[in-house]
């Protein structure tokens, strides 16, 4: 008889979907149901193979250029926000539009108008080509908001005027990296200003917060989320410099060797924000089939928010 290996996996939470993203889905499916099948997405509505297969299934039709949607079928923006330019152009062509940006987003995109209105030069810390980053650019004219990505951007920036500086940034960002970033940007740029509260968003925190206390007791992290969600990608950086250097992003099951595991003890694992939890459900029967395992939930436990659906539907 072949006896299985003993293992635990710490199962972190919170972890997988935010209000943001259950809101974003809930929207194509009501509008599907709505309407009918096929309903227009600009971009993937989140970054997450498994959700977008899923409604593609349901008759949504992902694209990047609105021109492509037919002008009588709805057209569905995605959580990550969209160029103000990209809203107007649909609505001269009269599209029934319904806007799935998160509020979190948003509330960027508000907070980087007012600046713009009080005659501030707004610096975006985030990531370049990202969608939310294009849509937060966006909202401004050309040249209104300086992107940087990193430290040496900081020590790069000139402006004529340093008293009227303020800056945002993306939602899902490392928020160690974002504060070093932020810190070196107060010292060069005493005066600037900053959004009322904090633009990463708490489902961002909330789970690096989790994975932080929890990855240096792991001999290897499992982080389950698509290669282009940026939330997912970061949660793989803080386990590492948490102290688990063994740390990956796993898209499905079905990319699990599960030989790579057979010396490793305790395995935590946890999903990005756009992460249906069956996909962390299917790694944990991967690991049952080969080992002996023990699940053991930690954390702070589930968040209780949800946002309302967005109008028009
Ligand atoms: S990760 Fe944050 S900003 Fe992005 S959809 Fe979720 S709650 Fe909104």
């Amino acid at each position: 008889m072949n006896i299985k290996e003993n293992k635990q996996i710490l199962l972190i939470s919170p972890r997988g979907f935010c209000a943001g993203v259950t809101r974003a889905i809930d929207t194509v499916v009501e509008v599907l149901e709505k309407f009918g099948p096929p309903v227009y997405v600009k971009h993937e509505i989140v970054h997450n193979k498994h959700v977008i297969d899923d409604l593609k299934a349901k008759g949504a039709i992902f694209i990047e250029d609105i021109n492509d949607a037919p002008i009588d079928k709805p057209l569905v923006f995605s959580a990550h926000g969209v160029a103000k330019n990209i809203i107007d152009t649909a609505k001269q062509m009269n599209k029934y539009v319904v806007d799935a940006t998160c509020p979190l987003v948003t509330k960027v995109h508000v907070q980087a108008i007012k600046f713009y209105n009080l005659n501030y030069k707004i610096i975006l810390i985030g990531h370049k080509n990202h969608p939310e980053v294009e849509g937060t650019l966006g909202q401004l004219p050309a040249g209104a908001i300086v992107l940087i990505e990193n430290l040496d951007d900081v020590q790069n920036l000139k402006f004529e005027n340093e008293d009227k500086l303020a800056y945002v940034t993306q939602t899902t960002l490392s928020v160690d990296d974002t504060k070093e970033i932020i810190d070196a940007l107060k010292k060069k740029f005493p005066h600037i200003k900053s959004s009322p509260k904090e633009d990463i968003c708490y489902a961002t925190t909330n789970r690096q917060n989790a994975i932080k206390d929890y990855a240096h007791e792991c001999d290897s992290f499992i982080v389950v989320g698509s290669k282009n969600s940026s939330n997912s990608n970061r949660l793989v950086e803080v386990a590492k410099k948490s102290g688990c250097d063994l740390s990956v992003l796993l898209e499905n099951a079905n990319n699990l060797n599960i030989d790579n595991y057979k010396n490793h003890q305790t395995i935590g694992l946890s999903s990005g924000a756009s992460v249906p939890d069956i996909l962390v459900q299917d790694v944990i029967s991967k690991f049952r089939e080969a080992f002996e395992i023990n699940v053991k939930e930690v954390g702070a436990g589930e968040e209780n928010i949800s946002f309302k659906l967005p109008r028009g539907i």
